[in-house]
């Protein structure tokens, strides 16, 4: 089977477990998931949105973040993991989104990703999320999810992003992601994927190569 007929079989296959596949993060505007997506580096949805809704009651613009100091920011975000580094970053990207782009978050993943703390990877979270435009969304669960299915060999964000945008038409791009990202975070985890559960076992060159078992029989002996 073509890649690309492998895609349209996984999105058609998972669009029925997960009808309105979306980002967990709770964000009103561009602006907000910008935000909150340098928080959720290494962090929690869950923390990030119980965070960001104080944080967003008081400032809403790039402009209220942009004259904080460091350390009342950091002392805002003080739940979130490496709050310091963070609150330097969000500062200074406001700033710059404020000097180059006039306080607007492009649309655009080059132009998102030049502004500090914001990698591709975020860049096409905003994308993505907020202008639901083309983006591969190559967080930990799209990366493993792609591996197993042997949409990819790569396991570096940038790297799967290149791969996959070398072959896959822009139009499966955000589809896809969202629904490998769901199916990540529900039935192929880490650990201890629920293929039994998964409608993709005859796709899968994890489960077809018996790879799949390996990842529960290391569960089991930890367990043990
Ligand atoms: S068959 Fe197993 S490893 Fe493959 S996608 Fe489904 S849950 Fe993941």
């Amino acid at each position: 089977m073509e890649r690309i007929d492998k895609v349209k079989e996984i999105i058609k296959r998972l669009k029925k477990l997960y009808p309105d596949p979306k980002l967990e993060l709770e964000f009103e505007n561009p602006f907000q998931l910008l935000v909150m997506a340098i928080l959720a580096a290494q962090e929690s949805d869950k923390k990030v949105n119980k965070t960001a809704k104080e944080l967003f009651a008081e400032l809403k613009e790039p402009h209220h973040f942009a004259v904080l100091e460091v350390d009342e920011l950091s002392e805002r975000i003080k739940h979130i993991r490496w709050n310091h580094h963070k609150a330097e970053l969000i500062i200074k990207c406001c700033k710059a989104l404020l000097e180059l782009h006039d306080g607007k978050v492009p649309d655009n993943v080059d132009k998102l990703s030049k502004l500090p703390g914001v990698g591709r990877k975020t860049a096409h979270m905003v994308v993505g999320g907020a202008f639901k435009k083309p983006a591969l969304i190559t967080d930990r669960h799209f990366i493993r999810v792609a591996n197993r299915l042997g949409l990819t060999k790569e396991t570096k964000p940038q790297k799967v992003e290149k791969d996959i945008a070398s072959w896959l038409p822009k139009e499966y791009w955000l589809e896809l992601s969202l629904l490998l990202i769901e199916h990540g975070k529900h039935i192929c985890k880490a650990r201890n994927p629920l293929c039994e559960k998964c409608p993709l076992t005859d796709l899968c060159e994890c489960y077809l190569t018996t790879h799949c078992k390996e990842f529960k029989t290391k569960k089991t002996k930890k367990v043990a």
